[in-house]
């Protein structure tokens, strides 16, 4: 672990080692580009004009995509040149000034979000959906085990943790008929989102070994999903309005040359996958998320057991040639494990509405009700037997509006 100037303590947001990027404002200015360090938000436009860092405008924008199109040589020089600030002594004077509290800064959408695509790359979660959605047929999808199943989701209703979540309507069953209204089964999938900093060329697949080409980093996803609707509309063409609704971004992005220890060697493959998916690097994350509605903590799944690493995921959808975009947001899928107190969603984790949880106020749930908060909180391992916390995305229910 990077040993700071700064007194970070073991309960601070962050560490100096993780430095993950954000939008952020302060006293009312311009939103623009931090790094989370301990407590606090460093400043980094007004370090980068007085430290003649090349590419120092790209600091004062409101969003991290200028910064995420220089490519992997600046994320390097920006990272190796923010360690420097906060573990090396003698810039204490130079950057003090430029230290502002988490609690005084407000955190904004980290990026301009290009394209969403959602994958489905957890096995225990696909297989308690087909249980529960399909069960007279197989559990796994026929195409499971040779791609990962995907598709392209709204880009524009993906908002920052932290924003109110309307309960969505449209059209579910109800007794025999079908009617319009708010959903009765609101749920969460707690994911890992990639982001991609540098694009692609249309028409030229990016390979499995490109993977750190193009990707700037991970954030934490909650892709709110209202089962109900998803239910009656899915079949054949899968999700639409039951997940378009929002979907929410933890606002601090953990640069992948962050995660150098918490990669591991993904699950094996069988029947083993195609010579594009094949991957010789082992990118997958032993990253630990924990699931707490209304301050319970309710499940704890692990990244660790994904069957596609997000590198096997880029190679796959850019399989048929369409180019990705500074901005690309893609999520892994529901983080599921097979124990049931790792079930990601609250429909595993319920069997669809049947198996209540009870919550620490003695309440018990089986979907969301108005007014309950979930929040999803990840770590991984850093240096020298070290925990990295990769923040946290929170949301609240809020009513659907009335029509009247
Ligand atoms: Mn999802």
């Amino acid at each position: 672990m990077s040993t700071s100037w700064l007194d970070i303590t073991d309960d601070a947001a962050f560490d100096a080692y993780t430095l993950p990027y954000g939008v952020f404002s302060a006293n009312g200015e311009e939103h623009r580009v931090g790094v989370a360090v301990g407590d606090h938000v460093l400043d980094l436009a007004p370090l980068a004009a007085v430290s003649a860092v090349d590419g120092a405008h790209v600091f004062a924008q409101p969003s991290l995509n200028p910064f995420m199109a220089l490519g992997p040589d600046a994320w390097r020089a920006v990272r190796g040149w923010v360690t420097e600030l906060v573990t090396e002594e003698p810039n204490r004077d130079l950057v003090e000034p430029h230290l502002i509290p988490l609690t005084r800064a407000t955190m904004h959408q980290p990026f301009v979000v290009a394209d969403y695509v959602d994958f489905y790359s957890s096995q225990a979660h696909a297989e308690n959906m087909g249980k529960i959605f399909r069960p007279d047929s197989p559990a796994l999808p026929p195409a499971w085990r040779h791609l990962p199943i995907g598709y392209h989701g709204r880009a524009g209703t993906v908002v920052v943790s932290g924003s109110d979540v309307v309960r969505p309507s449209g059209l579910r069953t109800m007794g025999d008929g079908v009617e319009y209204g708010p959903s009765t089964r609101l749920d969460i999938e707690p994911e890992v989102g990639f982001v991609v900093g540098t694009g692609s060329q249309l028409g030229s697949p990016v390979s499995v070994a490109e993977f750190t080409d193009h990707v700037f980093g991970l954030v934490l996803v909650n892709d709110w999903s209202a089962r109900d609707i998803q239910k009656f509309e899915a079949m054949p063409l899968g999700p639409f309005l039951g997940k378009s609704f929002a979907t929410s971004l933890s606002p601090w992005v953990v640069p992948l040359a962050a995660l150098e220890h918490a990669r591991i060697d993904p699950p094996t493959r069988d029947p083993a996958p195609a010579a594009y998916l094949r991957d010789a690097e082992p990118w997958g994350l032993d990253l630990r998320l924990e699931v707490e509605w209304n301050g319970t903590v309710v499940s704890r799944p692990a990244f660790a057991d994904m069957y596609w690493t997000p590198a096997q995921q880029l190679a796959h959808l850019t399989a048929n040639g369409a180019s990705v975009r500074t901005g690309d947001l893609y999520a892994s899928g529901t983080v599921s494990g097979p124990g049931v107190d790792q079930r990601g969603s609250f429909i595993e984790l319920t069997w669809n509405g049947t198996e209540p949880v009870t919550l620490d106020d003695g309440s018990t749930r089986a979907f969301l009700e108005d007014g309950d908060t979930v929040t999803i909180r990840a770590e991984a391992p850093g240096p020298n037997g070290t925990r990295l916390k990769l923040g946290a995305v929170t949301g609240t229910i809020v009513p659907a509006p009335s029509r009247h």
